[in-house]
C-alpha cells in the first residue's frame, strides 16, 4: 500500500510527507501549526493570505 506522497510546501518551499492540500498547493504542518499560532498583524500571515489569494485566484481563472 502506498504511503503519502511527498509534497512540495508553498510556504516554505520545503518537501513534506504530512500537510493539507489546498486546490493544487500544498501546506506542511509545520507551517499550518506555525500560522494557526501566527497573530493576523504578522507579516508571516500576510504572506499566507497573499499566497491563498494566488491559488483561489488560479482555481476561479
Ligand atoms: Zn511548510
Amino acid at each position: 500500500m502506498e504511503s503519502e506522497q511527498q509534497a512540495l510546501c508553498m510556504i516554505c518551499k520545503d518537501v513534506k510527507e504530512d500537510g493539507i492540500h489546498i486546490c493544487t498547493s500544498f501546506l506542511c504542518t509545520d507551517c499550518e501549526s506555525e500560522l494557526v499560532q501566527t497573530d493576523v498583524l504578522d507579516d508571516k500571515y500576510a504572506f499566507f493570505i497573499s499566497q491563498m489569494r494566488q491559488i483561489m485566484l488560479k482555481k476561479n481563472a
